[in-house]
């Protein structure tokens, strides 16, 4: 069973979406295993942004992702990783399809309201960045028997 790291964005709280985004990962039968609310630093943000630092836009996502607090979900299923990126939806929203979060509730790249790790090594060391030693925790729900 993955694991995968999701950020709702600042821009995801300011505009009350926390719930909704909650809900498309809650209904396609995932489990949440680890969430909070936590205000990042810049720290924390040039290290899970270090490929971004020589973009002219890097100082930009610095301030958006430092504006207001993200809520940090670690997240478990059946090929959660793959799921949770389609789920989620092409970066740029202007490119991200109908039905994706990204397509229904994002209209700029500036303000995308979502990250999704990328890979199982990505997510490994992301879930590490976010969540300390006893934050993630393991549980049985009953319906991982239904939905596998
Ligand atoms: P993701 O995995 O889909 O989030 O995409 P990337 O890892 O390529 O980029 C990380 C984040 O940087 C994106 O989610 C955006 O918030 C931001 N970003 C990427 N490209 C651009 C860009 O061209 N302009 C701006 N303003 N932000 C960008």
């Amino acid at each position: 069973m993955e694991t995968t790291l999701v950020l709702l964005k600042p821009d995801t709280i300011q505009r009350g979406l926390i719930g909704q985004i909650v809900s498309r990962f809650e209904n396609k039968g995932l489990k949440i295993v680890g969430m909070k609310m936590m205000l990042l630093s810049d720290e924390i943000v040039s290290e899970h942004y270090d490929f971004l630092a020589d973009k002219p836009f890097f100082p930009g996502i610095k301030a958006y992702m430092t504006s207001a607090p993200v809520v940090a979900m670690a997240i478990s299923g059946s090929n959660v990783i793959k799921t949770v990126r389609n789920l989620t939806g092409a970066t740029n929203p202007a490119e991200a399809l109908p039905g994706s979060i990204r397509g229904d509730f994002a209209l700029t790249i500036d303000a995308n309201i979502i990250h999704a790790s990328d890979s199982a090594e990505t997510a490994a060391v992301e879930l590490k960045r976010f969540f300390k030693d006893g934050e993630i925790t393991s549980y049985e729900k009953i319906s991982d028997k239904i939905v596998g």
